[in-house]
């Protein structure tokens, strides 16, 4: 019992590090290859596939799986906002977060090419300092009311 603790823990600490990029994806792939037996009865093999060769989105679903991140899990993760209420709204959730020392406004990340369907409107990239998601905050434009989206 003890054991499938441990080894949750390093596989989650090890996620995490993925996302903060202290660790690379090569390294999380041939850790979880090896112990592949242990994490069966943690995670699918559908879950084990997606973390070994999905993309970031995909081994962030498995975390959030396993241990929903006590900072950010309550944040909305896609939303087009409908009015710029509700933008204004999660703005000032996430600059709370930030001034609070919880998330930090970080640039563009270099695995992230583009806005969603390529918008041509601005944004500010959020990192959570817990457990390293990313998130975009897209500004009001004209017809477009403003977005949060989950991007890693
Ligand atoms: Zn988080």
């Amino acid at each position: 019992m003890q054991k499938t603790v441990d080894i949750k823990d390093t596989f989650i600490s090890l996620m995490q590090e993925s996302f903060k990029g202290k660790r690379k994806r090569k390294e999380l792939a041939r850790w979880i290859t090896d112990n592949q037996e242990k994490l069966s009865s943690l995670i699918s093999r559908g879950e084990f596939l997606r973390v070994k060769h999905g993309t970031r989105g995909d081994i962030r679903e498995v975390l959030d799986s396993l241990e929903p991140c006590p900072v950010c899990s309550s944040f909305k993760h896609s939303v087009s906002f409908s009015d710029r209420d509700c933008y204004f709204e999660a703005e000032r959730e996430m600059d709370e977060a930030v001034e609070s020392g919880k998330m930090s406004i970080i640039e563009k990340p270099s695995w992230y090419p583009e806005i969603p369907d390529n918008r041509e409107v601005g944004g500010i990239y959020y990192e959570c300092l817990k457990c390293g998601a990313v998130f975009i905050v897209l500004f009001p434009e004209r017809e477009f009311l403003g977005s949060i989206t989950r991007i890693g």
